[in-house]
Formats: structure tokens, sequence, C-alpha cells
């Protein structure tokens, strides 16, 4: 039978409910249980796809297509196993599915409501990974934070799941704030047991109660913690401030987390967990023998979750080559023809990042030309590659006016244009080219030897593709279509011969670097930057 785990927020948003809950499975993980992580997310949208960046950080895609919340980023370069739509569910797919049952008469007669309607569908999402499913264990985390009225519904579910699973078989984990006053000198418990209070008036009471903090917790503040909000004393654990976000899996270890919890799930320790593979990354991490800087150019740098994935994925190239990783966000609307060697000075690769729309467009065309002009490493992600072909159209072949019909419907020269399926695409939600879509890579390219195979698979999120009409050009002019989709032929990476590295994808493969697994193309691309500061 799966045993659950659900993780809520008290006191504050942003503790970092996705790191725990991702530590805390790395755990159970490591000593040989089969665990995933899915997340409930109290607001209306279906999913964050429609969503700004601004809004909401980075929309992370999983392999089955399913535009999801960045948390599922981390659950999968924490444990290494892939996510689905089933690991991410919004208060707005709930009411869609209990809506369109009403529609098909599945309740004919009743009156729907939150309880019991909204809160059974719920319920029922919050089993679909367990149900008969190879996972001994499944973590729940709930967005937003206990006393909003919108995770009310979802707080009610809790409990009342909790009540028909039976004793042993889940807990709630209450991650809380303990404040720092610097005024009194002191660590302050107070909002910790009003969150627990508020629980309890919901009716749950948690099991174990982690507690962030900037400073450690003394064995007296564990003891009043613990009498006030009915926990044991080794069920309060302490979460400390990290240096990077990979030290809170072995943080957690050290205050017995996964201990506590298979214990209170009455399930058996097993081995010890096995981290060697994570120490060493971390090792790895903290003593670089070398450093390197990129660029990484983007039009929501001014928000680093806007850009989460790329920058995980620095993380693991960097440790992967024992060098420190130093990423310079810059943002492309500021970047013109005067200024790019200055902003550009020092850096031994660049980056251009995913995006939609024409701000900041000519400022990531302009820091291609320089970059691929003066053989520094680069790398695009998906509108990167795109910006690029426009680049090599306008400056290379010549085709001044070359455009993307994204920024021109009427381009002249419409190097990339969308797709023949979007055309007829009227919806904005989840209808890009989503999920993972297989590419053939070319004897003999950079690609086929950075992969070291010949068939890949990666994930996707776009409408607009480079157009095959102007394919035999671009390569008798020396940019190759070195990944071509076997299907429908469009071109998922390009690459220029003569140049220290320059590779750019269609695809994504940031959502799929791990701390076990860190994406050859980011190791590469990390290894020639390297190279680059070498040679100055
Ligand atoms: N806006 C571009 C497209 O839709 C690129 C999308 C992206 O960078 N994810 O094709």
């Amino acid at each position: 039978m799966t045993k659950y785990i659900f993780v809520t927020g008290g006191v504050t948003s942003s503790l970092g409910k996705g790191i725990i809950s991702a530590s805390l499975a790395k755990l159970l993980q490591a000593r040989g249980y089969s665990v995933t992580i899915q997340k409930f997310d109290p607001y209306i949208n279906i999913d964050p796809g429609t969503l700004n960046p601004y809004e909401h950080g980075e929309c992370y895609v999983t392999e089955d297509g399913a535009e999801t919340d960045l948390d599922l980023g981390h659950y999968e370069r924490f444990l290494n196993v892939p996510t689905s739509q089933a690991n991410n569910i919004t208060t707005g797919r709930i009411y869609q599915n209990v809506i369109n049952k009403e529609r098909e008469g599945a309740y004919l007669g009743k009156t729907v409501q939150v309880v019991p309607h909204i809160t059974d569908e719920i319920k029922r999402n919050m089993q679909i990974l367990g149900e008969g499913s190879e996972f001994d264990i499944v973590i729940t985390e709930l967005g937003g934070t206990v006393g909003d009225i919108e995770s009310l519904p979802y707080i009610e579910a809790v409990r009342q799941l909790r009540w028909e699973l039976g004793s042993g078989n889940s807990l709630v984990i209450h991650l809380t704030l303990i404040p720092f006053l610097a005024a009194a000198g002191e660590l302050k418990t107070k909002p910790t047991q009003h969150s627990v209070k508020m629980l309890l008036e919901y009716g749950i009471q948690p099991d174990i109660l982690v507690c962030r903090t900037e400073h450690h917790l003394s064995q007296e503040i564990r003891k009043k913690i613990a009498l006030f909000c009915n926990v044991n004393i080794n069920a309060v654990i302490e979460s400390i401030d990290a240096s990077t976000i990979y030290d809170v899996p072995l943080l957690m270890l050290k205050e017995q987390l996964d201990k506590i919890v298979l214990t209170k799930l009455k399930l058996p320790l097993k081995s010890d967990p096995l981290l060697d593979k994570w120490k060493s990354f971390l090792g790895r991490l903290k003593n670089p023998t070398s450093e390197v800087k990129i660029g990484l150019v983007g039009k929501y740098v001014e928000l680093p979750d806007a850009y989460k994935s790329i920058t995980e994925s620095f993380i693991h190239a960097g440790a992967k080559n024992e060098c420190k990783v130093i990423v310079k966000c810059i943002q492309s609307e500021s970047i013109t023809s005067d200024n790019v060697a200055e902003k550009f000075k020092g850096l031994n690769g660049v980056l251009v990042a995913p995006g939609f729309g024409s701000r900041g467009i000519e400022g990531k065309i302009e820091a291609i030309q320089y970059v691929r002009e003066n053989d520094i490493p680069f790398f695009g992600i998906c509108l990167g590659m795109q910006c690029a072909v426009v680049e090599f159209a306008r400056n290379v072949l010549g085709l001044e006016d070359a455009q993307s019909t994204e920024m021109d419907e009427n381009a002249k020269n419409p190097v990339i244009s969308m797709m023949e399926d979007q055309k007829k695409i009227k919806n904005k939600g989840g209808t890009m080219r989503l999920g993972a879509y297989s590419c053939d890579l070319k004897k003999g390219s950079k690609a086929a030897a950075i992969y070291g195979k010949s068939h890949i698979s990666e994930r996707h999120r776009h409408r607009y593709e480079f157009n095959n009409s102007y394919l035999e050009q671009f390569e008798n002019a020396g940019m190759m279509a070195s990944g071509i989709n076997p299907e429908n032929n469009l071109v998922e990476i390009i690459e220029l011969k003569n140049h220290a590295f320059f590779v750019a994808g269609q695809f994504h493969p940031e959502l799929k670097s791990t701390v076990d697994n860190p994406h050859p193309l980011f190791v590469n691309f990390v290894a020639a930057s390297l190279t680059h500061s070498k040679k100055k």
C-alpha cells in the first residue's frame, strides 16, 4: 500500500517547500524506496502555461507535455525520475473536471458543492500516482500558506484523506519559519505556534515541523515548539539556511528527518541512505579548480526564477567540469551594437535564453552576431536558436529583412515561421508543441559528438520553427542542421563548423539536466567556455 506525506507551509511563502519535499524524497529514495512528489497549486489557471514568468517564474515542461510549476524541476533534478501531468494539479483543473462531470450528468439531481465534490476531486487526484503504482511513497506539496482562503479545500481534503487512509499510512509535515529578532537577539516561536493553531482549527495535527531558521535551534527552543505544537521533540526539525539547495538533503539527514518519517509511517529503515553520487557531486561543486563567466541573455533577468532550470543546469555542468560557473544576467533589451563589446567583456561564453514576443529580440541578435564573429562560445535555447538563425540570415546570407513571423507576420524572409499544425489553433493554453520529441543527429556533427549517440529525445515548448525552404542556403553558407526530427523533418539543432562552440537547439535541454545526469550540451558548453578562458 502506498503511503502519503503531505507538506504544508506556514507563516510565509517562499520557505522552500519544494526543496524540503525533494530533499526528503531523495533520502527515502536513497534508502531504497520508490518515491514521487506532486504539487497542488491553489490558483485558478488550468496550468502555469499562460502565466508570465514575472508572475510565477519558469514554466517547467514534463515528458508528456504538461506545462507545470517550477518545483517539478527540483523534483526531477533531485530524484532523476521523470514527472508527468499527474504531478501538478491546480484549482482550475479540479474545478474544470468537476464542472465537466456536472455537464455530463455525473451528479444528476445533486447540488454540486465545494464539500464534498471539490474535495472529493482533490482526494481523487491526490491518489492517482499512488493507487496500484510502483510508488511506495507519494509526497504531496500543497502550494500557498495555511490560512489562505484558496487553499482551504486542499487542507480539508488532506484532513478527510488522512482519516480514510487510517493511522500510520499518512503524515503531515508543516514547514514554518522561526524568525530571528535582531533587536531582541532571539529566535521567535510564536508565528509557528499560531500557524499550527490554524492547522488545528482545520482539524489537522502536523506530525513533523520543519523549521526554517537563520540560526541553530537550541534544545530549549525545540522543546518549546514541541510543547506548544503537540509534536515529539525529535519531530522538530531544524532547516538552517544553506549555501546551496543541494546541501539540504544532507542537512535533513543530519536531523534524521528520513528516520522519523519512516518510523511514523511504520516502514522499515532498510539500508542507510546511499548518497555517494550526491556527495561526490557536492564535493566537486564546492571545490572547483577553475572558473568561467557566462552571460545569460534574456528579457526576464530581473527575476532569477524565470530561468531556474538553466541556472541549475549550469550548476550541474560546472560541478562535472570542476569549474565554478559565474552566470552574469544581461537584459537583452539593453544590448546594442555600440555597447555589446563592453557588456560582454570578460565573458567566456554566452547563452541566449528562450522567450516569447518581440521585446529584446534585436539585443539577442546583436549578442549572437558578436559572439559568432569573435569566436566566443555560444549556446542558444529555443528562441535563442531562432535568433541565431535570423542573425545568420541577415549578416551572413545577406537577407537583411530576415525575421521570425512571431515578430513580423508579413516578414519578407520568414526564416523562422509558424509550424503548419499551429496555424489553425486559436486557444492559447496547452496548445504549443509540448513535451518530448525525438531527434536524429547528423553523423560527424558536434551535436552527435557531444551526445555520443545518433538518436536523442528532448522536451519542447514552442509554436515557431526553422523554415526548411531556406535550409539549403544556410547549409551552403556553413550553418548545419545537425539535429532533425525524423517524423516531420523539423530542424531541432543548428551548429557552426569553424567556431569554438556555436550550438543551438529548438528544444529545452535545461529541463533534463539532473544532479545524477548533467546535460551533455551544458557540460560541453561549459567545457568550451573553460577552454576560452584558458586561451585568454
Ligand atoms: N517564441 C518562440 C516560439 O514560440 C520560442 C519559444 C521558446 O523560447 N520557448 O516558437
